[in-house]
């Protein structure tokens, strides 16, 4: 019996024949697919290149005729079934494992990240029905695309486009994970408008704090002192301050709050005198060994940031033109505090700043503010505000070469 050989290419799951240049068949059309070897009803998968998957077809068919000549014997190449519709992948039965035992378990993502994939992986799959992954293309994103820029949140505003972005990365970073690589190109992703943060001014946080109480001038001189995120201030305990040393240090806190720092930075941040003094007044007011900044039941406080903004409405530092949700109601930021000025982001902004001010060395600046990559604290100071001494004096000595050109 003689034995042939002939070359498939799989696109999208389904088998079909090549695309030759020339009759001979001698040369392959580029296309996207994996190529197989099928032989005696049996398959050889030989990659996704053209001119190897040629040169396997020859060598297999040079195998056939040795075998046949009895001078070699049996496969030189692994075989397998085709793939049928059960051993194909469902988008369902792909989203479940990356969630459980893929990238998620791999990387122990922490619950906040986990929640944002979660909610990427659900839109898409309402925007995108298909079946099985293999089936997926640049069509189904760009229309993910358009899909995601008609949501709208739980007050009926159209979703950020920061937040459309994230939502299309989060989908891209799970479809790579499948191989699913470069489906539409990078101008054709979402794009949207880099929020600038600018930090705040020292005379402006002066006015704050005359406005508010003990208990708020700790919260408010915590942050502006030590640099933490929400989440870092919410779960400090007492134990994790040195007050001899003065420094507080920032770590996990997996079993008892089921909390993990950002980019898994521990770090230890210095106390100035001041905060040092502060903080050890309000840990005789509130002794013990738990949380600093605890809410009324005792857990991690994760809204410190309304504790700021109470003060802020109270000193009339809010903007009086922005709204937000205030006690269910929407509510302008003249009379509720829900001014968007008011960020713990702006805080930490804050902090960097005064430290470049100062001259601190970036490493410094880098390491305590945690961030892993020193590209994060180069955009965080690159906006050096404008009303820094330093740039007024820069501004100024500018326009000073313009009127010296005049009096000449
Ligand atoms: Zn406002």
């Amino acid at each position: 019996m003689i034995r042939t050989v002939s070359l498939w290419i799989r696109i999208n799951g389904k088998f079909s024949q090549p695309l030759y240049k020339d009759d001979k068949q001698t040369r392959l059309k580029p296309q996207d697919g994996e190529y197989y070897l099928r032989c005696a009803g049996k398959w050889y998968p030989v990659g996704n290149d053209p001119l190897l998957a040629l040169d396997a077809k020859a060598a297999k068919e040079k195998l056939l005729r040795a075998v046949e000549r009895g001078v070699a014997e049996s496969e030189a190449l692994p075989h397998l079934n085709p793939p049928t519709e059960e051993t194909r992948l469902t988008v369902e039965s792909a989203i479940n494992t990356y969630m459980t035992t893929g990238k998620a378990a791999q990387k122990d993502w922490r619950k906040h990240t986990r929640q944002c994939y979660t909610l990427a992986l659900k839109l898409f799959t309402e925007s995108c029905q298909k079946t099985y992954v293999d089936e997926i293309d640049g069509d189904d994103l760009r229309v993910f695309k358009v899909f995601l820029r008609k949501q709208k949140t739980s007050i009926g505003k159209y979703i950020d486009p920061r937040t459309v972005y994230n939502h299309f990365l989060n989908t891209v970073s799970f479809l790579n994970t499948y191989k699913l690589r470069d489906l539409i190109s990078q101008n054709e992703w979402p794009t949207y408008e880099e929020k600038k943060v600018v930090a705040y001014d020292p005379e402006v946080l002066a006015h704050l704090l005359q406005f508010a109480d003990v208990d708020e001038t700790d919260v408010l001189e915590f942050f502006l002192g030590v640099n933490f995120r929400n989440g870092e201030g919410a779960h400090v305990e007492w134990p994790d301050i040195n007050l001899r040393t003065k420094e507080v240090k920032v770590y996990s806190k997996r079993e008892r709050y089921d909390w993990q720092v950002k980019d898994s930075e521990q770090r230890n941040i210095g106390i100035n005198d001041k905060l040092a003094e502060r903080l050890a007044a309000r840990h005789l007011r509130h002794p013990g060994n738990g949380l600093v900044f605890p809410n009324s039941h005792g857990n991690p406080d994760t809204h410190l940031l309304r504790i700021i903004k109470n003060v802020a409405l109270r000193a009339g530092l809010n903007c009086g033109q922005c709204v937000g949700t205030h006690q269910r109601k929407r509510m302008s930021c003249a009379e509720a505090p829900v001014c968007r000025k008011w960020i713990l982001h702006t805080m930490r902004k804050t902090w960097a700043s005064f430290q470049d001010r100062i001259h601190t060395d970036f490493a410094t600046i880098q390491t305590e503010l945690g961030h892993s990559s020193p590209a994060t604290t180069r955009k965080y100071l690159a906006a050096q505000d404008h009303n820094s001494p330093r740039r007024r004096q820069q501004i100024n000595a500018a326009a000073a070469l313009l009127d010296t050109l005049k009096v000449e």
